[in-house]
């Protein structure tokens, strides 16, 4: 049987049903795993998402694009093709998108992470014949700790900054990871300053129905006040004229690449963080093995190893060539100008409005 999907010049086409899945450059129609700059670009004839996933879209990419939402597990038809959308466990309203065709089934499972957070809707298998799927951080070094360890840090860290009369501040992208961060922030610690280009997202965030703390504008509060607040604001602003304001302040950076001595060296921040809105290796063998498939294709991150692991287990293992960006690397990359995507083997997204 002809493979369902292929990679095109504009980005992963499904063949009969005449659609793409996050294409990379403007197409007629895109169906969209999730809002990251990378899979969710501007100038679509047509976008399709998951329900929850609309309204972030429209945040990022304006109010005016054409956009149909379709529930999680909920079954549309497209020439021939039927297409349900289900829980990635990445960002609010990211999905895996499946494709059943003449009896065959194919997921492309966007960014995805196994392990649940408050966010947004856990990862969901979901069986198929082939399975495409991302490697981000696909070597065998990467291993998360629970995100409550990670969180238990961040609030002590947090504290004793305050103690000492010292503002902390958190880069973190600003759509996701930010909302994620605040989600296991101890609001009784102090204050919560959210950059302008975070507090939209929380805004979508909340009338989603997910519990975030309260936070308040960098206006919103005077100057002693601060010295006890935390502060998430986009790694962009790092060494800019908008941090003059925090004073002696103490600096992180969340992302997983903070595994990395390297990576956290060159942030030059005062910590590093290792949370990630990606599968560690575990977590992509877990949902790979979950899916069943005898076939899996691989794409951005370590897709030459990951294909190599696969193979030696007897999948029939390949990789797509995709001009996919890597969420975290790109905020890390941002915040020194350097080019941060350690495994990365693709262009970065670099804005991150
Ligand atoms: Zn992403
Ligand atoms: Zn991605």
């Amino acid at each position: 049987m002809a493979d369902m999907v292929v990679v095109r010049k504009d980005g992963l086409y499904c063949v009969p049903g005449g659609f793409y899945i996050d294409p990379w450059r403007p197409v007629e129609r895109a169906v969209i795993t999730h809002a990251h700059g990378d899979h969710a670009r501007a100038g679509h004839g047509h976008y399709l998402s998951a329900a929850s996933g609309v309204n972030v879209l429209k945040s990022r990419l304006g109010q005016n694009i054409r956009i149909d939402g379709i529930e999680y597990g909920a079954r549309i038809e497209h020439n021939g093709v039927a297409i349900s959308l289900h829980p990635a466990g990445h960002v609010l309203g990211s999905s895996q998108v499946r494709l059943e065709h003449k009896g065959e089934v194919w997921v492309a499972s966007g960014d995805y992470k196994v392990e649940p957070d408050r966010t947004c809707a856990p990862f969901e298998p979901v069986r198929c014949d082939t399975f495409i799927t991302e490697s981000t951080f696909g070597l065998p070094i990467y291993r998360w700790q629970p995100e409550q360890s990670i969180f238990d840090d961040i609030n002590a860290w947090w504290r004793g900054n305050a103690a000492a009369g010292r503002c902390s501040v958190v880069f973190a992208y600003s759509f996701g990871k930010a909302q994620r961060i605040l989600s296991g922030l101890d609001a009784a610690i102090g204050p919560i300053v959210c950059h302008g280009a975070v507090e939209p997202l929380n805004r979508v965030y909340r009338a989603a129905g997910v519990n975030l703390p309260p936070t308040v504008l960098v206006t919103d509060i005077d100057k002693q006040a601060l010295r006890s607040a935390i502060v998430i604001a986009p790694p962009s602003v790092s060494g800019s004229p908008w941090m003059k304001r925090f004073g002696d302040y103490s600096d992180s950076f969340a992302s997983g690449w903070m595994l990395l001595r390297g990576a956290r060296r060159r942030r030059g921040v005062d910590r590093g963080f290792v949370l990630s809105d990606h599968a560690d290796w575990p977590g992509l063998m877990t949902a790979i093995r979950a899916t069943e498939a005898p076939r899996v294709i691989v794409t951005h991150g370590s897709i030459a190893v990951m294909v190599r692991w696969l193979r030696q287990l007897g999948l029939d293992a390949s990789g797509f060539d995709t001009e996919y960006g890597d969420d975290e690397a790109e905020a890390a990359a941002a915040a020194d100008g350097a080019d941060g995507a350690e495994g990365a083997n693709t262009p970065l997204e670099k804005t991150d409005a």
